[in-house]
């Protein structure tokens, strides 16, 4: 298969969406894309998978999120109505893509790691990269970074919360249940 990234081609291939506001058009575009998207990787592997359970609930500065173990994709409608076409072809593929490579490459590979951005670039043909639109707010103050199951997703903790985690305290990730795992000391704002 090539990697050629033809995002012009994408483009005519997604479906027109009138009104990207109104959600029921938004929501029905959403999953007539998402789809387009898997096809290109049910091809690629020669199978297919499951469609992914969508949650259209995100609010904020996050566009989206993974949820591996559950199959599960949250987007977010209102930043999908003010660029609709980015969304399209950025967004849902950069999403889709962690659910796939999850699939075929197991968890413990990073998360914007080579199988991911192979499956983004080979597979689906879109360029492999990871954007500041993702929710940092959380974390800009907070300096012990931890991560749970959710690719997108990083926890500040502060050092009260650290402290007590080296006491044996175990904190949770509310998304994916997964115990919250430390990374490193962070002196500035997390973007993933
Ligand atoms: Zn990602
Ligand atoms: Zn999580």
């Amino acid at each position: 298969m090539k990697g050629d990234i033809l995002l012009e081609k994408h483009s005519e291939a997604l479906p027109f969406c009138p009104d990207p506001r109104d959600k029921t058009q938004a929501e029905v575009a959403l999953r007539f894309g998402l789809i387009y998207w898997m096809k290109r990787a049910e091809r690629y592997f020669n199978k297919t998978y499951p469609v992914p359970e969508l949650d259209l609930s995100l609010r904020g500065k996050c566009a989206g999120q993974a949820y591996l173990q559950k199959w599960k994709l949250r987007f977010n409608l209102g930043l999908m109505a003010e660029n609709y076409q980015d969304f399209m072809l950025n967004v849902v593929p950069h999403e889709l893509a962690h659910l796939i490579v999850f699939r075929e490459f197991g968890g413990r590979i990073k998360p914007h790691g080579q199988e991911w951005q192979a499956v983004m670039e080979q597979v689906l043909g879109v360029p492999a990269k990871t954007t500041h639109r993702y929710d940092v707010s959380k974390t800009a103050r907070q300096h012990y970074i931890y991560r749970c199951g959710c690719p997108d997703r990083v926890h500040g903790l502060t050092i009260r919360r650290h402290n007590k985690v080296a006491q044996g305290v175990k904190y949770q990730c509310k998304g994916c249940q997964q115990e919250l795992e430390y990374l490193y000391f962070s002196e500035e704002a997390e973007t993933l």
